[in-house]
């Protein structure tokens, strides 16, 4: 059956053993590999056909999970900046009421 309007895409035509389509459970599919010729998404551990959504869904949790600790780590680095002002600021301040101090001394010895 053949209609214009309707491409085939040749890996859907691709020849091979029949692979059943499995949501993760037991292993975890962390590593895939994607098998243009036959259009499939395959787990490298455990060899089963995985859901392309799935693995889609992985990978945008994942980078959301990214995008969250890029902001937590954007916060933290904020929050040091301010710290390390003050640290220097009471630097100088201590400094400062160390000469005071000096002065003061010096001048009593006199
Ligand atoms: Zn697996």
């Amino acid at each position: 059956m053949s209609d214009a309007k309707v491409i085939e895409l040749a890996a859907h035509k691709a020849e091979g053993p029949k692979r059943k389509l499995v949501r993760p459970s037991g292993c975890k599919h962390l590593k895939v590999e994607i098998d243009e010729d036959a259009g499939v998404v395959l787990c490298l551990t455990c060899s089963k056909v995985i859901d392309p959504f799935v693995v889609l869904l992985g990978y945008a949790k994942e980078e959301n999970f990214v995008f969250q600790d890029m902001i937590y780590w954007d916060e933290q680095t904020t929050e040091l900046k301010v710290e390390a002002e003050k640290l220097r600021k009471e630097i100088r301040n201590l400094k400062a009421q160390k000469r005071r101090l000096i002065k003061t001394k010096a001048h009593i010895a006199l």
